[in-house]
């Protein structure tokens, strides 16, 4: 089994991985609540600035810029203090 400095490593660099260490991975996160929250946090950041950046090319108010940014950080602060 990988361990979870193999599976964050992989997590977090977004890169390209094989079918196999792809299976692996699932593999762990349904056994590592630990890296499976990380992952959650990791996606909950990705989403949160997707919007974020799809928001500023579509020249919306700062304001609700400003929102979804606290709403992001909200949630992963609150996550963390689990
Ligand atoms: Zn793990």
């Amino acid at each position: 089994m990988l361990k979870c400095k193999e599976v964050v490593k992989v997590v977090s660099a977004d890169q390209r991985i094989s079918l196999m260490q792809k299976i692996e991975i699932k593999l762990h996160l349904i056994m590592c609540r630990h890296c499976r929250r990380y992952q959650q946090q990791l996606n909950l950041l990705k989403n949160g600035f997707v919007r974020l950046l799809k928001l500023k090319y579509n020249s919306a108010d700062p304001q609700k810029i400003d929102q979804i940014e606290k709403k992001v950080l909200d949630k992963v602060n609150k996550r963390s203090n689990q």
